[in-house]
């Protein structure tokens, strides 16, 4: 058996060593089992090999703007002998004979004669359905899964395993499944269910007839080219989407059993028959950035619109596999009953395709596609886009020698054809569409949604703007008028007040007997009056100014701040004028108070007649003498010496009248003895007659209210003198003035009486004594009465203890808490700091800041919340010395400071 050489097909061509010796796909077979079609990138990878790689295509992988090149593949399988062969053929040898791992085949000639063939894969008898499946179909199937048509095709003689090689199911012996199932395995293992699909046609080619195997009535399908690619289809056959295997089986063996069914019909069998198992793969790309989609503007520019307008990217591939009819020459299938035109006819197509190829092979310039329906099915796959693989089978019988010859000749030259693999991928219009659609709703929906928020917003906020407006209003109206009815009542009572006193003091007779005094207090009275209107007009000026000055900031907003500070300043303005009012009213108090005395007085002494002047003359005369002593210095009226009175009574005579039995004389009595002492020239001599003890013991003893209060103010009087004090503290007068403090109802009398402790208080010798004595106490159990003049009072006598003490203790002589604090008088203290009556709260004032100086009060001054009160002090008080003696206190404590800083409080 020599051999004449290596050839390739007919044209005999040495085989060049540009074979592809690493298989017939591009996947190496070593990994090709064990290789999964998961990823695109290894499958593009696998595809890169076949076109640049090292393992290039045989003959030449060159790369153009419309594909790659990639030569058709061709397999040669050779069948194992079959009973008949094994019996008939026992002696002879086969036909051929193969060298695989040279991948040549040895074609016997005759006995002493042989050519060789090399392929690009070459398969025994014993070669498994699995690894001719990895060799011949698994690198088209990974072509198609990466967007690529394919083709699989079988060509050989009847009998000789084309269908056993493609069609198998393999139900029976799982590694007896054929390339159609094995590639529908991989291909729906590889597919992403919810973005990619695929579907399947199964149809038949007869006599030029093709039918849908799934529908077999439907037997003259026509065959459609799309006029633009090129691209045939089939749009009249049934297409089946496939979402798993066994329906796949299923449709096979659907198709297998119409195929069956319609030979039998034709009175023919299915090796005439070419079938066509067409699968349709439909993948979207994912993650791969697209070029951009240009809008072009008005203006001209192109304006990118990333995203959005990016069309999705689709890969539409198909995998053709073809079970060609037998391949068994014309005059030998004649013999099955045909007539020679009829199996022209049935093979009409095949010898097209063998045609097709040799004219593609040959690079002819005219490749005859059109004659047969099977080349224009296969149109794609010999001399198209797809990557194709050709199985020719072949049996060993060398009875068949000649039929296996031709079909290695075919195999030859289909090696010999050019494709240009083209990925079918184009852009998703429709779904892009889609998308836009879904996308333009949901923004017209939100659009919507925001307006209707942004409306409700405004609404919203217009509401609320309106119903501060008209609270700031509402508020400022209600302040005005507050202010307005306060300052108003105020005035008309104090002028009420004054008018009333006025009244009476007009009524009186001493009218007409002091003329000329009258006069001059008429004068001082009308001026005050006078002063008051004006200052009423002058505040209701300031009210109505304000009032257009709200009116305006309800305007302004935007100086509202301003305009309040503006506000605060007029009302503080306003305060401070009502308080040296409310002083000035106080001084005129007092002094109608004495006027109304001394009218009282002088009616009374006239109503009587002579009675008591009958018994006591000349007290009469001493009495309107002593109750005009002090009006009349003022006037230019004759003075009469008080010692010439003195003289003509006697001091003692007077006090002697004190204890008088006749009520009356008792009253006029005290009275005498309450106008000497209110000059300071006969306090002295008064005490010493013994007069303080007498109108101590009156204040104790006396029932008459009058006798008791008018007995008070002369003690008071007394007491101013710091000689006189000493000599009540040593006559027990702190207990009798205590005495009569706790009894007392009538609040003049509790006035007077709080004076003269309150004198006593400003003694700094007397502190120990007149606390021991109970003084403190009995000012403090004063306070139930609650009339402002002796809450004044109180309050005067506590700052000037608190003052005598604090320069006692600043000197050294006193150590210890406070008597004060030590009689209880703290908590009264922080009750009234903020009285609303100017002389009660300065007083306080004062009293606390002297407490504060020293750290052995301010644990007290803590725990009984005096410190917030001085802390307001220093902030607030209207006069700046008391404010600043408060700073300067609260910021020279230890103790406070530390409370102040606990606290948060910032100075
Ligand atoms: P064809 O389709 O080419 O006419 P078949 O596939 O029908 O041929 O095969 C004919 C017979 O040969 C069948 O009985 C088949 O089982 C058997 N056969 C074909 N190829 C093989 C093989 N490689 N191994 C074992 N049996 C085979
Ligand atoms: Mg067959």
């Amino acid at each position: 058996m020599a051999s004449s050489g290596v050839r390739n097909g007919g044209a005999g061509h040495r085989m060049s060593t540009k074979l592809d010796r690493q298989g017939f796909g591009a996947t190496p077979k070593t990994a090709a089992g064990k290789q999964r079609l998961s990823s695109a990138s290894a499958a593009a990878g696998a595809y890169r090999r076949t076109s640049s790689g090292p393992l290039p295509a045989a003959g030449a992988a060159r790369a153009s703007s419309d594909g790659v090149s990639s030569r058709v593949r061709v397999a040669v399988r050779l069948r194992p002998r079959n009973a008949e062969e094994l019996a008939a053929d026992a002696d002879f040898g086969d036909s051929v004979e193969l060298q695989p791992e040279l991948k040549r085949l040895k074609l016997r000639k005759n006995n002493w004669e042989s050519e060789t063939y090399e392929f690009d894969e070459v398969l025994t008898e014993f070669s498994s359905q699995k690894r001719v499946y990895e060799v011949v179909a698994k690198p088209v199937v990974e072509s198609v899964m990466e967007g690529y048509n394919g083709t699989v095709m079988a060509y050989g003689q009847t009998g000789t395993g084309k269908t056993f090689t493609l069609g198998r199911l393999g139900e029976e012996d799982t590694a007896a499944r054929g390339i159609m199932v094995r590639a529908m395995e991989d291909i729906l293992s590889d597919i992403t269910p919810e973005t990619d699909s695929v579907s399947v046609s199964y149809l038949q080619l007869y006599m030029e007839m093709i039918q849908d195997l799934l529908d077999p009535v439907n037997d003259n399908i026509a065959i459609v080219e799309d006029p633009r690619t090129g691209d045939v289809s089939l749009p009249g056959a049934t297409v089946v989407e496939v979402r798993d295997q066994k329906s796949f089986v299923d449709l096979l063996r659907v198709g297998e059993a119409h195929r069956v069914a319609a030979n039998t019909k034709l009175n023919t069998e299915s090796s005439r028959s070419h079938a066509i198992l067409m699968v349709n793969v439909r993948r979207s790309v994912k993650g791969r950035t697209e070029m951009d989609v240009s809008v072009s503007g008005e203006n001209g520019h192109s304006s990118s619109m990333m995203g959005t307008l990016r069309p999705p990217i689709i890969r539409k591939s198909k995998l053709v596999v073809v079970d060609l009819a037998g391949s068994e020459r014309i005059d030998k299938s004649g013999s099955e009953g045909h007539t020679l035109e009829e199996a022209k006819s049935i093979n009409l197509s095949l010898s097209a395709l063998g045609k097709c190829i040799n004219a593609l092979a040959e690079n002819s310039p005219h490749v005859p596609v059109r004659d047969s329906k099977l080349t224009r099915l296969l149109k794609d796959s010999f001399g198209g886009t797809a990557r194709t693989s050709l199985v020719v089978t072949i049996g060993p019988s060398p009875r068949h020698r000649g039929e296996t010859t031709s079909t290695i000749m075919f195999g030859q030259r289909a090696m010999k054809v050019e494709n240009m693999v083209k990925l079918k991928e184009e852009f998703d219009y429709k779904s892009l569409c889609r998308r836009l659609d879904i996308e333009l709703d949901k923004l017209i929906a939100e659009n919507e949604r925001q307006r209707k928020y942004f409306d409700d917003e405004v609404e919203r906020i217009r509401a609320e703007a309106q119903c501060r407006i008209a609270e700031a209003e509402r508020e400022c109206k209600i302040t005005l008028e507050n202010e307005k009815n306060k300052y108003h009542q105020e005035y008309l009572d104090s002028i009420k007040i004054l008018e009333e006193k006025w009244k009476i003091h007009q009524q009186s007779p001493k009218k007409q007997t002091k003329e000329a005094e009258s006069t001059s207090n008429d004068g001082e009275v009308h001026n005050l009056l006078q002063n008051e209107k004006m200052l009423r007009q002058s505040a209701e000026d300031e009210a109505s100014d304000l009032k257009n000055q709200v009116s305006h900031w309800k305007k302004m907003e935007a100086t509202a701040t301003a305009e309040v500070v503006k506000l605060r300043k007029m009302l503080d303005t306003e305060a401070s004028q009502k308080e040296k009012l409310e002083e000035e009213i106080g001084v005129l108090r007092s002094q109608l108070l004495q006027m109304s005395m001394e009218a009282d007085e002088t009616r009374r002494s006239l109503d009587k007649g002579d009675g008591p002047g009958k018994i006591f003359p000349g007290l009469d005369s001493l009495v309107s003498q002593t109750r005009s002593s002090q009006p009349r210095e003022q006037s230019n009226g004759p003075k009469q010496p008080i010692a010439k009175l003195f003289e003509q009574v006697g001091l003692q005579k007077i006090l002697s009248l004190l204890e008088s039995e006749e009520p009356d004389v008792r009253v006029h009595a005290v009275k005498v003895v309450a106008n000497l002492a209110a000059e300071e020239a006969n306090q002295e001599k008064i005490v010493e007659a013994g007069g303080l003890t007498s109108l101590l013991v009156l204040l104790r003893s006396s029932e008459d209210e009058t006798i008791r209060r008018v007995a008070a103010g002369a003690v008071a009087n007394l007491a101013m003198n710091e000689t006189n004090q000493d000599l009540i503290m040593a006559q027990g007068g702190v207990t009798l003035l205590s005495m009569t403090a706790s009894d007392a109802e009538d609040p003049q009398t509790l006035r007077m009486v709080a004076g003269a402790i309150a004198n006593l208080c400003g003694n700094d010798k007397l502190q120990t004594r007149l606390r021991g004595e109970g003084g403190i106490k009995a000012l403090l159990g004063m306070v139930r009465c609650g009339h402002p003049d002796v809450l004044a009072q109180v309050a005067r006598g506590i700052a000037n203890f608190a003052k005598c003490e604090s320069r006692a203790a600043t000197q050294g002589n006193k150590v210890g808490k406070s008597l004060l604090i030590d009689d209880g008088a703290l908590p009264w203290i922080v009750k009234n700091a903020n009285n609303e009556a100017a002389p009660i709260r300065r007083h306080i004032e004062l009293a606390l800041c002297h407490l504060a100086q020293h750290e052995v009060n301010s644990k007290d001054i803590i725990s009984e919340g005096a410190l917030w009160e001085l802390v307001r002090i220093s902030r607030d008080c209207s006069r700046e010395d008391i404010r600043m003696l408060a700073y300067r206190t609260l910021t020279s404590s230890p103790t406070l400071q530390a409370e102040m800083r606990r606290l948060g409080i910032k100075m």
